[in-house]
């Protein structure tokens, strides 16, 4: 090793050593009772998307503890001062089993630290952050939630499909395609509702949406979206219609994570597209700059 090499070495092992120390420091001048959990959504992947406080937590919390839903443009956020814990649930590659997580919750906020439970989209949709919240709650622990930008109403947006339109869609219904034991959706319900219905985690389960919607009277027609990767620049858009839902997830090769929006609302899409075509924030902020000036 040279000495260069070994300079950085000693230093990167220095700056642990401080960093450890300084949570050490910093955990005994906390009384146990000042401990605290924001339960915070980060929105659909987009950091421009997260909110002022999501963003205010993550830079000042002692401990952020995130899913793997949250994107690696935002996981860049996260500051070298604070412990970083990646407690991600890949589907049937559950790494941390949830009654785990919650106990990680409680023990760390009773060592009196803040925490940033971060989680993808916003914490209270499809995202367990209220079972986190009961457990926090029966442990005496402070809770808030944050929260953020739900997948639908990103994805949406992002792939110019709104949630309603008038004379298109007077409502939206979100479904989770995943069940812990037997998957119980009320197919007819949902094919009579005339609303935009946008499932979640359905990739898997995109024939088994097809067939039922189907069966229960949908028109095989009705326009479908399948949105991967949205609010994330390797986002992709497919339309089609219902009866193609299932060959369209293995023609285009659709992984996850993917949302399947299904209505009148998803013929708007070419119209309404601008993803593609969208002036980056930064650029736009200048030329705003450079106006006023
Ligand atoms: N709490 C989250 C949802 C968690 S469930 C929220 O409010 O958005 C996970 C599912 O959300 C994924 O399987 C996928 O269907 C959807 N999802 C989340 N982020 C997404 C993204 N950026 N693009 C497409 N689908 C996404």
């Amino acid at each position: 090793m040279n000495i260069q090499k070994s300079n950085n070495v000693v230093t990167t092992f220095v700056l642990n050593e401080i960093k450890t120390a300084n949570r050490a420091l910093l955990k005994s001048q906390k009384p146990s009772t000042s401990g605290v959990v924001f339960l915070v959504g980060a929105g659909p992947g987009d950091p421009d998307l997260l909110t002022v406080k999501a963003l205010r937590l993550i830079q000042k919390c002692d401990v952020i503890i995130f899913d793997n839903l949250v994107s690696q443009q935002i996981r860049q956020l996260f500051p070298a001062q604070a412990e970083i814990l990646y407690v991600g649930k890949a589907k049937n590659n559950h790494s941390i089993s949830q009654s785990d997580i919650n106990q990680l919750l409680i023990n760390k906020a009773q060592q009196g630290l803040s925490v940033c439970r971060l989680k993808g989209g916003d914490a209270f949709v499809f995202g367990r952050g209220s079972e986190e919240m009961l457990a926090l709650k029966a442990h005496n622990i402070k809770a808030e939630i944050v929260p953020g930008i739900t997948a639908a109403a990103g994805c949406g947006s992002y792939a110019g499909i709104p949630l309603t339109h008038r004379g298109l869609s007077q409502g939206c219904t979100f479904v989770t395609a995943h069940a812990e034991k037997t998957l119980d959706i009320k197919w007819q319900a949902l094919a009579k509702l005339d609303h935009t219905l946008v499932f979640y985690m359905g990739l898997s389960k995109a024939e088994l949406i097809e067939t039922q919607l189907i069966k229960a009277g949908l028109d095989k027609n009705t326009p479908v979206a399948l949105i991967e990767n949205g609010c994330c620049p390797q986002q992709r858009v497919n339309t089609g219609q219902l009866n193609q839902l299932s060959s369209l997830v293995q023609t285009q090769q659709i992984k996850s994570p993917a949302l399947i929006m299904i209505g009148k609302v998803v013929s708007l899409a070419e119209q309404l597209q601008w993803f593609n075509e969208k002036p980056s924030i930064d650029s736009a902020i200048n030329e705003l700059t450079q106006l006023s000036a």
